[in-house]
């Protein structure tokens, strides 16, 4: 078992994953938008799990005026379609949340219930009986949600 953090992207990632957005935005016959670029940068550079109203004041303190939550709510499937982000923290209600999933491998969740804290793991022994489980069911394992709810060390200790 190993935390794991997301390493920020740098200028070239960005590149990159603006690329990858540009090819969806092209199949889907839309036109080039600043606004949406300016969210999917925000997206991609976003420290850990945003919810779109967390995104947008981001992408509004970086001056996009224009950039409004219907916006948002627009631009967050296609980047989700381009790979650049996924829905992340399923269970934590309260609006849904994404974080990148562009260039990041995969990671699991352990949720503090009292300050809300999300530390990320990967631990190859939950990926194998994952995918055992689904075998002895007679599936094939496309993808899996992990999230662990408890009690941090430092809220064990205010409490
Ligand atoms: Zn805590
Ligand atoms: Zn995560």
């Amino acid at each position: 078992m190993r935390r794991v953090h997301a390493p920020s992207i740098d200028s070239r990632g960005l590149g990159r994953a603006l690329e990858q957005l540009r090819v969806v935005v092209r199949a889907k016959g839309l036109k080039r938008s600043g606004v949406r670029d300016a969210v999917a940068r925000a997206a991609l550079e976003y420290e850990g799990h945003f919810t779109a109203e967390e995104l947008l004041s981001v992408v509004r303190a970086k001056g996009e005026t224009e950039a409004h939550a219907a916006t948002v709510y627009r631009v967050l499937p296609l980047l989700v379609e381009a790979g650049l982000i996924q829905e992340s923290l399923l269970s934590a209600g309260q609006g849904q949340r994404y974080e990148r999933a562009f260039e990041r491998g995969h990671h699991d969740h352990i949720i503090c219930t009292s300050c809300k804290k999300v530390v990320e793991f990967e631990f190859e022994a939950f990926e194998v009986l994952q995918r055992d489980v689904s075998e002895r069911l007679g599936f094939r394992l496309t993808g899996h949600v992990h999230e662990l709810f408890g009690i941090c060390k430092s809220c064990q200790h205010t409490s």
